[in-house]
């Protein structure tokens, strides 16, 4: 087998490997794609998603993909465009939450493409002939393309994400080879989906090592802390603003806010979802929500006693512009959830705009933000931004919760390790900047002493 890294490499975003069999007697392979993802970041890392692919999209026989998040499914409909007619694999809630999350960033791509004045990477119609050849699968349903064996496990990072396992038998040494391709491990308590599933063996890994160098805060304690920070906003008087991705950040927070109002622990106020495409992956966490293969059982239990975890007192839904806008004319204390996750864009931004400058506003910070984006500025004391090419003074409070990350810290990457530290011939480090990798290597190397590597980007090994 021959094993390639297109994307994912020394790079957090863009996953996108390619596993190619051994030739038969007329020299042909069959050719796997793992993951197709947008390149997320700056303006010339962005770019980057224009190139052409470093392969012939028609000689791929199948594409796999671990979970719906852009980053790891956002090229598709460019491969499609690009001469991909073999079959897509994935998970059916990854399906589902794919569909949404390629209309939505289409959308974007069209916006972005009429500024610079070029076609777009990609049109709806790509988009839905790629969903026409994509096929849902369940966790662990047998699935084999030509000499592969593959199977999907619970990655417990988002609603229907897995790693894929994918084993061949080497027709000469006649042993089964096997590789891992961790996709994104999901953090230890995350209350909507189920626990990371673990591997037991397997010669070789493709993992992603996003927090390889950090441990989280204790996430059993991020409830009491949201439920502080509600009533400290609510007490204040003004608007409490929590800037949330539309996919499971936003379902976790209502979901754990459900619990706090059932249990009347904080005090009732209109809350709103503020966001078209949150609203829409809500109805497919609904589809989901008694199928035991994804849902966590404690949350299926809950929907079970009638509880409507994604509807509770106080809350509404605002998906048109014109119920977005009638947010305003509530008096506060209200809650407003929406995008996006670092406010440089979504709805949330109209919000900002109004209520930085508000001494008894709070902003609350429940994400990651990444450098130099409004959020991060904000959160480091910046007092004076600029919104709609006006400045705005920032007088409001402002609180952070570490403990709502989807991701895996450095101790859940080891225990999701360990099991195969006997087998692993060779571990890859991915998805993750290159210092986190490079410290993540070294830990690696030192506790479970596994063969590690950093691979670059474009590199080919024979496994
Ligand atoms: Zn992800």
């Amino acid at each position: 087998m021959k094993l390639h890294f297109f994307g994912g490499a020394k790079s957090v975003t863009g996953a996108n490997y390619l596993l190619e069999g051994n030739p038969n007697a007329k020299g042909e392979t069959t050719k796997l794609l793992i993951d197709c993802g947008m390149t997320q970041g700056s303006k010339k890392e962005s770019a980057a998603n224009y190139e052409p692919f470093q392969y012939d999209p028609a000689d791929i026989d199948a594409l796999l993909i671990t979970h719906a998040h852009v980053d790891h499914t956002g090229r598709i409909p460019f491969l499609y465009k690009s001469g991909f007619r073999g079959k897509i694999y994935s998970t059916a809630p990854t399906k589902d939450f794919a569909e949404e999350l390629l209309i939505d960033s289409q959308g974007l791509l069209e916006r972005d493409a009429e500024e610079r004045g070029n076609p777009p990477l990609y049109t709806l119609r790509d988009v839905n002939e790629s969903l026409d050849i994509w096929q849902g699968l369940r966790y662990h349903e047998k699935l084999r393309i030509k000499e592969f064996d593959i199977e999907f496990f619970d990655a417990g990072h988002i609603l229907g994400s897995s790693f894929i396992k994918i084993s061949a038998k080497d027709e000469v040494t006649d042993k089964v080879k096997t590789i891992v391709f961790s996709g994104d491990i999901g953090n230890v308590a995350t209350p909507l989906v189920k626990d990371t599933e673990v591997i037991e063996e397997a010669d070789y890994a493709v993992m992603e090592a996003l927090y390889g160098d950090r441990l989280h805060e204790v996430a059993t304690s991020r409830k009491d802390r949201l439920e502080d920070a509600i009533e400290e906003a609510v007490t204040a008087g003004g608007v409490l603003m929590i800037p949330a991705f539309a996919m499971e950040r936003t379902q976790e927070l209502l979901y754990e806010m459900n619990e706090l109002v059932d249990n009347h622990r904080i005090p009732r106020v209109p809350i709103f979802i503020d966001s078209p495409l949150a609203i829409k992956l809500i109805a497919i966490y609904k589809k989901y929500s008694d199928d035991p293969d994804y849902f966590d059982p404690e949350a299926i239990a809950l929907f079970k006693k009638g509880d409507e975890i994604f509807n509770f007192p106080g809350l509404k839904f605002t998906l048109t512009t014109e119920q977005s806008k009638e947010i305003n004319a509530v008096p506060a204390p209200k809650i407003i959830i929406a995008g996006s996750g670092m406010s440089e864009g979504g709805r949330m931004i109209h919000h900002e705009y109004r209520y930085l400058s508000d001494p008894k506003s709070t902003l609350l910070f429940i994400s990651y933000q990444s450098p130099y984006s409004l959020g991060r500025r904000i959160l480091e004391g910046e007092k004076m931004v600029k919104i709609f090419g006006e400045d705005i003074i920032v007088r409001c409070r402002t609180n952070s919760i570490g403990g709502y990350s989807a991701h895996a810290d450095q101790k859940k990457l080891l225990d999701w390790l360990r099991p195969m530290k006997g087998s692993l011939k060779k571990l890859f480090l991915v998805q993750s900047e290159e210092d986190t990798a490079g410290i993540f290597q070294t830990k690696v190397r030192d506790e479970l002493a596994i063969d590690t590597e950093v691979p670059k980007q474009n590199m080919e090994v024979d496994l």
